[in-house]
């Protein structure tokens, strides 16, 4: 009998576990129906011996000292600023579109006030700012609006910008000077041995028993449990009774190249041309040295595991409904990405996960230290 299940190995499930069995000192029982710990943030070395994410580049980076000092505790870090350049009309050019964006893209020389004076006359204003195609249009103009952003939400999504809510555009910033980081947070970095290693460390612990290849749905109407933290998808969790929640999807394709690099930066974005949106290379992210190269594509897929919840005003109006269903399970938090319908980076579900701990903590009391 173990005090708690905690459905899912990922950030949030292993936060939580980790804090539960920490803190709180009792038995739990974590479960993942994938047969590896680190949901999606999930690395390994592939066959040549390159470490890969499986689920596509996870990048860390974060405002929070707390976030970075909780999970300092498991790993060591590398210090990593993440670059990202997009193939356009043949160049490679950085985005988020810096001064060197425009000045490449166009054969100018402007410094940062003359690119400022040029963004207003390229502005095309829009009365109320809804969609995410309002947002860019009314930022950087229609040219650069098409060549770096129409084709690639529209492969992303699935849907042209004008039919996406302004926010999934709204936090590409747009840069008059050079800077051509991908992020500007304080703390950029990547786990020193890779996020499974740190993973495998957090559940290293002896009130916590993990089990792989194991579904919530096979387990639970026979519980040995006493409370249950649920990270999967929460529509699931209702045996879908209100409907689906829609999700964009991704296929990934991971290529080894008999070449010791492949392209510059990290990560290649392809917003004009090719099925795929970007092309990721792992070694500039992990500092690996490698005679070989590991890359991936993505595919952005209607179908196949969920990825991104689609940001539609009748999608986040059927979460609610869920959501309300949730709030009247005795005994049962949800937290994580898949059960709050969000897209969040990983600092945002760390910090997810600790605030869910301490609502526990809160509500149950008395710390049982075992
Ligand atoms: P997950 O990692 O999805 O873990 C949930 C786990 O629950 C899964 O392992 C799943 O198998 C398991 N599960 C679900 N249902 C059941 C069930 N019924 N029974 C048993 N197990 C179950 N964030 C960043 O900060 N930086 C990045 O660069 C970044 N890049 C990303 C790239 C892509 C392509 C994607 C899709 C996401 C990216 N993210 C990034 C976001 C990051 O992946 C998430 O923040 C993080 O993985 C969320 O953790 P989680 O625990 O909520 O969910």
């Amino acid at each position: 009998m173990h005090d708690w299940l905690i459905v899912g190995a990922g950030f949030a499930g292993s936060v939580i576990a980790e804090r539960i069995a920490t803190e709180r000192g009792e038995k739990v029982l974590v479960i993942d129906r994938r047969d590896h710990i680190a949901g999606n943030a999930y690395d390994h070395p592939d066959a040549a011996g390159v470490m890969i994410h499986r689920y596509g580049p996870h990048i860390f980076h974060t405002n929070s000292a707390a976030i970075v000092e909780y999970l300092s505790r498991f790993t060591e870090w590398r210090p990593y600023e993440h670059r990202v350049l997009a193939m356009v009309d043949g160049m490679l050019l950085p985005i988020p579109i810096n001064l060197d964006t425009v000045n490449r893209l166009y054969g100018m020389d402007l410094d940062s006030e003359g690119m400022e004076k040029w963004l207003e006359t390229v502005r095309e204003p829009v009365a109320k700012i809804e969609t995410s195609e309002d947002v860019v249009v009314s930022t950087v103009g229609r040219d650069l609006y098409e060549k770096f952003f129409k084709g690639y939400t529209r492969k992303q999504w699935g849907l042209d910008p004008s039919e996406l809510a302004k926010s999934v555009t709204a936090r590409i910033p747009t840069r008059t000077n050079r800077d051509d980081r991908y992020f500007t947070d304080t703390y950029q970095q990547m786990p020193r041995d890779g996020y499974t290693r740190m993973f495998e460390r957090m559940l290293d612990h002896p009130n916590i028993e993990l089990r792989l290849g194991v579904d919530y749905r096979d387990l639970k109407d026979t519980p040995d449990w006493g409370r249950v933290v649920y990270t999967g998808p929460i529509d699931e969790y209702f045996d879908f009774r209100l409907g689906r929640l829609p999700y964009r999807s991704l296929r990934f394709e991971h290529v080894t190249r008999d070449e010791e690099w492949a392209q510059p930066v990290g990560t290649v974005n392809y917003p004009q041309t090719e099925e795929f949106t970007r092309i990721t290379e792992y070694k500039h992210l992990t500092g690996q040295s490698h005679p070989k190269t590991s890359v991936t594509y993505e595919y952005p897929s209607a179908t196949g595991d969920p990825y991104y919840p689609v940001p539609r005003p009748e999608n986040e109006a059927l979460f609610k409904r869920y959501e309300a269903l949730a709030a009247e399970e005795p005994d049962v938090w949800f937290a994580g990405r898949l059960a709050t319908y969000r897209y969040y980076n990983m600092d945002q579900v760390v910090a997810q996960a600790l605030s869910t701990f301490s609502r526990i903590d809160a509500r149950l009391g008395g710390v049982s230290r075992r």
